[in-house]
Order: structure tokens, then C-alpha cells, then sequence
């Protein structure tokens, strides 16, 4: 007789969601990393039911807490979690039937407190400034549940050692297995470090020659901690990177399996989120850009000299998919708030052209003078300026129209002729913003430098921008 699971393999089909779990795809980077000599592949994680490696770890804490006598039939799960973890855990809430009840901060998206609610779980929502310690934060209302919540189980993903062991149970074999042994480095950003410990720990005993790259974040402990042995708050702030880095040290850790810790910024790790899309079609979240990014600093030693070979097979870590992030890395006006876009502006534009002086009418000026100014400077749009002040605007098209109309208009003056003012904007405008204000009747923009100076960008300018 044989064992059920294996019943259904035969069956082709599966008894439930949870063992869709695993077995996820490594995949050769094939350009955004084609920089370095080595091959560089991608354990891509998003592949787990609920779109992230925590699938792994959730389950598996669950399983050892039933084991242990932790939790029992129709009892209630308890974490602190808006992300991936809680998701992890109310699959197999639904599928075990259990109750979940999440804490979450006010920082965190409302849609994120959405999904897990569609998947089963009470979401909590806690406010984010206040200290760990306060009863109202999410982690003492999480604890405080914990004791009240007959029949529950706390979580508590980062002192759960659980945690490592699914990756060294599952995470670890599968890239060996993946890699036919030939891996020579792990790359994964850091959290709780269940991922990074359990994987590092099984493949280190396959081959201790493997070397394990830690990725952390500026406003994260970690890296002082690993290069000094110090738990120094000075490191702490707050960052707007996403899933790794820490503010203390959790039990997962063992940081003798680990040979390296890099720091990403927020920005470029943002950046090369949004390459790894472009290049590779691969969805991703935060953390793998800081990945990536993490991988391109470490590619150079200490000394500055490459350290990677063409033998050398890199496996990286992709944690989660980027519909978690729609809002944040893959939305531009969020990248430009926060300065993770490097657009080009008006005052590029200017910059770009070198020095040139504002070509202009007065209200007095004829039309005849026009009409000579746009042909000596090959130009088709000339603001009216009065003592400096933006009055109107002498566009080629619509001169066109009232000589064709009255040919004797030359003799008149500018003011009698006019158009409307071209807009004036910020200095820092970005050119796409620019866009939108050049149409049929509107040929250029203005813009005034830090001196006070009035600059024009035309329909011309900004074509020849976008398309350098
Ligand atoms: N990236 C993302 C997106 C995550 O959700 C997590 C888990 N917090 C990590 C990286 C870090 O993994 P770990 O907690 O296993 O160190």
C-alpha cells in the first residue's frame, strides 16, 4: 500500500494547496547580470502558492508547533505579520483548519491587510509610533492575544527555529539537486534569516568551500553585528527597502555560515527591482534587487578586483512577486518622491544645450521683426516679454494663419497679433510632465533658473530629450 501522497502523484493530481509548496524553478539571469564571468541563477520563489519563499517556513513552523503539541485541531494561529509570513500561514490555516489572527501596522498597505483577510485571517491593525513595549504596539498585542485566545499558538517567525529548518530541509537540497552540486555562492537578503541560515547550513555540509553572501540594508543592525559582534542601535533608523534587515538579532541566526554581509541602499535596490522585470520578465520584489545590486558589490573583493570566475555558479535568492509592490517599486510618482528616479528636467534640457540666450519680443515690436527673428534663428516660438514678465507668445503656425488671412499684418504690432503666454513651470519639472502641456495651440514652456533667468523648451527640445 502505498503512502497517500504518492496515491495522487500517480493521479496527477494534488489533495490540497500546500503541496504546491516548493520545487520552485532555478533561472539563469541572462542580462542583467552578464557583467560578470560566472553563470548567475535565481531560485524564484514566487512560484509558492502564496507568492513568496515564507510558504516554506510557515508551513513547517506549523507542522512542528502540531508536533510538539503547540497547537491543537480548530486552535488559532497568532503572529505579527503583514506580508509574506501571514500569508503562508493562512494557507495552511485553510487548508487545517485553523484560525488566524494577524497584527499589522498603519504603515502597512490596506491592501495588504485585504489579502490576508481574503484568505481567512482577522487582520488587526495597531498604530506604527509607538515602542515595541507600549501595549498598543503590534508586537505586544500579538503576545498579549497569545495569552488571552484559548487554544493559540505564537508564532514568533524569528525565534522559531523552525524557521531555518525548512530551508534546510527543503530550500537547500533543492538548489544542490538544481545545481548538480555545482554551486560556488549563496546571495540572499536577511531578515529573520531562517532563509539565509537553513539553506547556507545544508549546503555548507555538502561543501564547505561554498561561499554564503549576506544582503543587508542601511537603518539594519545585521552587518555591524556580523563584522563586529555589537548590537549597536546607532545602525537603526527607518528605511523604506522591504522583507529584510533587523533591528536586532533573531534566534535564527548563526552567523558562522555566513562569510559576507553587503548594505544596499533603498534606491538602488529599488532600481534594479525594476531592471530585473525589464530584463529578465521577472516580476519580482524589493528584496531581489537588493539582491541583485547586492551581488554587483560584492562582485569586487576588498581590493577592488573581480572575484568571480567563469566556473564560478552564483545562486541567488528571489523571495516574493512583485504584485505586492504595484504601489511602491513599479509605481514612477512613488520612485520620483522619493528621488529612486533619475528623470531628466527642464533645467536638463537647458543644460543640455549649452549657453543661449532667450529669444524674445517686446509688445511693440512688429510683426515684420517677428517673422525676421524666427528666420534668423530657424525658431518657432518667441515669448512677449514685457520688462521680464511672460505677456504672450508669437508661435510660426499661428502667424501662418493670419498672414494667409491678411498679408498687410506685418506692419502690425506684436500685442495686436499675440497669442497666449506659454506656461511656466518649476525649474525641476521632468520632461514626460512637460509633455503635457505642449499641444495643437501650445508649442513651448518656460521656466525661470535659480537666477531669476526665464528659459524656453519647445515641442522640438523635448522630442530630442526623449529620444536620446
Ligand atoms: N525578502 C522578503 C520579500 C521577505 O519577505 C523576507 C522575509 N522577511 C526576506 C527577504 C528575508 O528572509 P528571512 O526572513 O528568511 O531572512
Amino acid at each position: 500500500s502505498l503512502p497517500l501522497r504518492q496515491i495522487t502523484i500517480l493521479y496527477m493530481w494534488l489533495n490540497n494547496i500546500l503541496e504546491t509548496i516548493g520545487n520552485t524553478p532555478l533561472i539563469k539571469l541572462n542580462k542583467i547580470t552578464k557583467n560578470l564571468p560566472c553563470t548567475v541563477l535565481a531560485k524564484v520563489e514566487y512560484f509558492n502558492p502564496g507568492n513568496s519563499i515564507k510558504d516554506r517556513m510557515a508551513l513547517k513552523m506549523l507542522e512542528v508547533a502540531e508536533k510538539e503539541g503547540k497547537i491543537k485541531p480548530g486552535g488559532t494561529i497568532i503572529e505579527g505579520t503583514s506580508g509574506n509570513t501571514g500569508m503562508g500561514l493562512a494557507l495552511a490555516a485553510c487548508v487545517k483548519g485553523y484560525k488566524c489572527i494577524f497584527t499589522t501596522t498603519d504603515k502597512q498597505s490596506k491592501e495588504k491587510a485585504d489579502i490576508l483577510k481574503a484568505v481567512g485571517a482577522e487582520v488587526i491593525v495597531c498604530p506604527t509610533n509607538v515602542e515595541p513595549e507600549d501595549p498598543r504596539s503590534y508586537y505586544s498585542v500579538s503576545k498579549r492575544l497569545a495569552t488571552e485566545v484559548p487554544n493559540s499558538w505564537y508564532v514568533n517567525q524569528y525565534d522559531n527555529l523552525a524557521n531555518r529548518l525548512a530551508h534546510y530541509e527543503q530550500t537547500g537540497p533543492e538548489i544542490w539537486e538544481q545545481t548538480e552540486g555545482k554551486i560556488t555562492h549563496l546571495v540572499v537578503a536577511a531578515g529573520t534569516g531562517g532563509t539565509i541560515v537553513g539553506t547556507a547550513m545544508y549546503l555548507k555540509e555538502k561543501n564547505p568551500n561554498i561561499k554564503v553572501w549576506a544582503i543587508d540594508t542601511y537603518g539594519s543592525l545585521l552587518k555591524k553585528y556580523f563584522d563586529t559582534g555589537e548590537i549597536d542601535q546607532k545602525e537603526v533608523y527607518p528605511y523604506i527597502s522591504e522583507g529584510f534587515g533587523e533591528d536586532f538579532v533573531p534566534a535564527n541566526y548563526d552567523m558562522s555560515v555566513i562569510d559576507e554581509f553587503t548594505k544596499v541602499t533603498d534606491k538602488d535596490g529599488a532600481v534594479m527591482t525594476r531592471r530585473i522585470a525589464k530584463d529578465e520578465g521577472m516580476f519580482c520584489g524589493y528584496s531581489a534587487g537588493s539582491c541583485v545590486q547586492g551581488l554587483q558589490q560584492l562582485a569586487k573583493g576588498p581590493d577592488g578586483k573581480d572575484r568571480l570566475t567563469r566556473d564560478d555558479v552564483v545562486v541567488l535568492i528571489f523571495h516574493d512577486h512583485g504584485s505586492r509592490y504595484v504601489g511602491k517599486v513599479y509605481n514612477d510618482q512613488w520612485m520620483l518622491e522619493r528621488g529612486f528616479l533619475d528623470v531628466k528636467t527642464f533645467k536638463d534640457v537647458v543644460g543640455g544645450r549649452g549657453a543661449q540666450r532667450l529669444i524674445s519680443l517686446t509688445c511693440s515690436d512688429t510683426v515684420a521683426a517677428a517673422i525676421e527673428l524666427m528666420k534668423k534663428y530657424d525658431i518657432e516660438n518667441i515669448p512677449v516679454l514685457e520688462n521680464g514678465e511672460n505677456k504672450g507668445a508669437i508661435s510660426e503656425g499661428g502667424l501662418f494663419n493670419k498672414i494667409l488671412n491678411n498679408p498687410d499684418i506685418k506692419t502690425q504690432t506684436v500685442a495686436s497679433v499675440m497669442e497666449k503666454a506659454y506656461p511656466e513651470v518649476a525649474f525641476e519639472t521632468p520632461v514626460e510632465r512637460l509633455s503635457t502641456y505642449i499641444t495643437r495651440e501650445n508649442g513651448a514652456v518656460l521656466s525661470r533658473d535659480e537666477s531669476g533667468a526665464l528659459h524656453i523648451v519647445t515641442k522640438y527640445d523635448i522630442i530630442q530629450s526623449l529620444s536620446k
